[in-house]
């Protein structure tokens, strides 16, 4: 896609800190990371969102393999995955090392609704 930024990133048009790299997958460091070592992992082909991508079998292993990697790596305690794709329009999975006392405690909160007990189950009955 023309005007895609990690498009740019795989054709090189973009210079990034390539931390794995396939005919299908390429990592590379984000560039305003979360934590030392907060990784992307992007298909080659251009999609929208993660589960838009058809090999799920494949780029879900693949993120555990670069997370226990930079785990083991970078000293962490775990490491966490997020899928949010709001800023950048090409599927990608965040890998974030975890470390004890980080910063990313609590991140949900802000976006909580605060819904009623009667609310969760108003929806529970619509998908049940
Ligand atoms: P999301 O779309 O999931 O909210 O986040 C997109 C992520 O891409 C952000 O964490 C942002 O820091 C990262 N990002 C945006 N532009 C670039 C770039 O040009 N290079 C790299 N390495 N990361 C980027
Ligand atoms: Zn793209």
């Amino acid at each position: 896609m023309d005007d895609c930024i990690f498009c740019k990133i795989i054709s090189g048009q973009i210079p990034s800190f390539k931390i794995y790299e396939d005919q299908n997958y390429l990592a590379f460091l984000d560039i305003n990371p979360i934590n030392p070592g907060h990784t992307l992992l992007i298909p080659k082909t251009h999609y929208r969102w993660v589960y838009d991508i058809p090999a799920q079998s494949e780029i879900w292993p693949l993120a555990t393999k670069i997370g226990q990697d930079l785990k083991q790596k970078l000293n962490a305690d775990y490491f966490t995955y997020i899928t949010a794709g709001m800023e950048v329009p090409h599927a990608h999975i965040h890998i974030v090392p975890r470390f004890q006392n980080d910063k990313m405690t609590g991140m949900l909160d802000q976006f909580r609704i605060n819904s009623t007990i009667q609310e969760v189950e108003s929806v529970y009955n619509k998908l049940k």
